[in-house]
């Protein structure tokens, strides 16, 4: 299945690109199912370098299933996705692809950060420790670089003062920004988020808000699944409105959140804004 394609694409990819102006993430005709239910449908997406591109749409139509699949957390049924020029879950074997056998291999060396809903911490460990995880036991970094390099993300998050607390005596805000910081400890070349805020009271959205702004400023290409409309307005180079497990409508900020032109997408603005 899409073989070809992917043999495909490779080649053109060679023979056109120069790495620089290489789109980053690249999703052609992507499609996903569960147990007979498409959940993305010939999927398009291409996402440049240094570009932060958000996505809205209502629940269930396929976000959350895109950013897995671009973190090597799953394989697609069909099409292909590509990050920096390497095919997502697929290696070659031969003339032909086949699935990689070593996703969590795929997905160390594909160093993409992703930050969940839930922050996912790890709930035995200190803040610091959540930080310095991955970067001991996954890239077997010497521990006390991977210690003082957490402690400065923590800083950077502004959570220096916090090294030593477990999970639970932080708040949801202050966990999602070692959860954030943690992601950053990988050196990512691409950062995922997935409605980062949307389990946080009100009070506690804008401090991590405020640290995926100033990523967005510092030219990390990023996709950051948000219900956080003004947000988006704010951030993001490119808005992608999905619906049904496809692409509805997809422009500037300006273009799709102020200007839509597709029913759904109204219907959409309407009831979240
Ligand atoms: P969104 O993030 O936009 O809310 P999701 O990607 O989480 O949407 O889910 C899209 C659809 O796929 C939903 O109907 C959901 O129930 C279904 N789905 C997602 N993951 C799985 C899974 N692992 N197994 C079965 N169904 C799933
Ligand atoms: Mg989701």
């Amino acid at each position: 299945h899409g073989l070809l394609w992917r043999e495909h694409l490779l080649a053109a990819n060679a023979s056109q690109d120069g790495a620089e102006d290489r789109p980053f993430v690249v999703c052609y005709n992507v499609c996903k199912s569960y147990g007979g239910r498409e959940v993305l449908r010939n999927l398009d997406l291409t996402v440049k370098r240094g570009e932060v591109v958000t996505i809205i749409g209502p629940s269930g139509s396929g976000k959350s299933t895109l950013l897995r699949l671009i973190n090597h957390l799953e394989h697609v049924d069909w099409g292909d996705i590509k990050v920096d020029g390497r095919y997502v879950g697929y290696e070659k074997s031969g003339a032909t692809m086949r699935p990689i056998r070593d996703l969590a291999k795929a997905r160390a060396d594909a160093r993409i950060g992703m930050v969940f809903q839930h922050f996912n911490l790890f709930n035995h460990l200190t803040a610091v420790q959540n930080i310095s995880e991955a970067p001991i036991q996954v890239y077997r970094q010497d521990p006390k670089k991977a210690h003082d390099l957490a402690l400065s993300l923590l800083a950077s998050v502004g959570l220096g003062r916090h090294a030593d607390h477990l999970p639970h005596r932080l708040s949801g805000g202050q966990q999602q920004r070692v959860a954030i910081a943690r992601a950053l400890a990988i050196s990512p070349r691409l950062m995922l988020f997935d409605e980062p805020t949307s389990a946080l009271d009100p009070e506690l959205v804008g401090e991590v808000l405020a640290v995926i702004r100033r990523l967005a400023e510092a030219g990390m290409t990023m996709i950051v699944v948000t219900h956080e409309i003004r947000f988006a307005r704010e951030v993001a180079d490119r808005v992608v409105f999905m619906d049904e497990g496809t692409i509805v409508e997809q422009g500037t900020p300006a273009e799709v959140l102020d200007n839509p032109k597709e029913e759904r997408t109204q219907r959409f603005l309407r009831m979240v804004e």
